[in-house]
């Protein structure tokens, strides 16, 4: 199982600090984002300690396929309202995928926008036209997940149909990947309790072959409720059975997944967490 969480990246250590933080929590895989999540200045990653970091990867069995950058939550290629945000989108992801090529990780998860009132349609024309754009004249071999999303607000990937509208139109298609996000989705009104269902459904969709993340959190809503509010591994609606079922899945025994949980008083709970879900029942 691979299993891990969001951890921070930060000075003096940067990747370096990252890679201990995960394994402080009993983890074999980690999340970062390049710099805030919420903002988009960004340093120069040649001062992140990254040798040291895959050194200290390597002592402990951790894989660089494994580890999972996050792009920030801000980046909105669907603002056809905003010519200019949409376009900023795009040239941050440009210099975001150069910075990933630069780790040595191979997948880079994007939120794939928000129509921002314009309707779903003009929305999913603007993030195709945005990741086009992004891939024209990018070479690597990382892959952008699109997440699934909650359907909070005006945010486009609702639904595996949206997310298959975006990928077919996609040039490049094969760079194109998914983040499956259990609170997103229950919250998006798949039900989880019934996993196989909605993995057929997805399968049928989008292919499971595409899954190159999962996001592991629990849901403070009811199924349905387009909130997108993260809770802790079986303290939420979805409950501990389902998500415990999920990470132990066979058919995905080698993708990634990554808990974003929230803090509780102001400690990350994933060490714990991490330990509840590895336990076989
Ligand atoms: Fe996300
Ligand atoms: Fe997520
Ligand atoms: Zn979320």
């Amino acid at each position: 199982m691979i299993l891990g969480s969001h951890c921070s990246l930060k000075a003096p250590h940067y990747f370096l600090g990252s890679v201990k933080e995960a394994l402080s929590y009993g983890a074999n895989t980690l999340m970062i984002y390049t710099g805030p999540p919420s903002n988009s200045k960004r340093k120069d990653i040649s001062s992140f300690k990254i040798a040291e970091g895959k050194v200290l990867m390597e002592a402990y069995g951790m894989k660089m396929e494994h580890i999972v950058i996050h792009a920030p939550y801000i980046i909105n290629l669907g603002n056809s309202k905003k010519p200019e945000t949409s376009q900023f989108g795009v040239e941050f992801l440009k210099e975001e995928l150069k910075r990933v090529n630069q780790l040595g990780a191979k997948i880079l998860v994007l939120h794939p926008g928000s129509h921002v009132q314009a309707g779903e349609a003009i929305g999913m024309e603007w993030i195709i036209r945005g990741l086009n754009e992004v891939l024209e004249e990018d070479d690597s071999d990382i892959k952008i997940a699109l997440e699934t999303m909650a359907g909070k607000g005006a945010e486009c990937g609702r639904t595996f149909e949206q997310l298959a509208y975006i990928r077919k139109n996609i040039k490049k298609s094969d760079r194109i990947g998914f983040c499956f996000d259990t609170c997103h989705t229950w919250d998006a009104g798949y039900d989880l309790s019934n996993f196989d269902a909605v993995i057929e459904e997805f399968d049928r969709i989008l292919g499971i072959e595409n899954i190159l993340v999962f996001h592991i959190n629990d849901s403070k809503n009811p199924i349905g409720a387009r909130k997108d509010r993260h809770e802790n591994i079986g303290k939420g609606y979805i409950g501990f059975d389902i998500l415990h079922q999920i990470v132990h899945d066979p058919r995905f025994e080698t993708v990634p997944k990554i808990l974003e949980t929230p803090y509780v008083d102001g400690n990350a709970p994933y060490k714990e967490e991490i330990e509840m879900l590895k336990k076989r029942l």
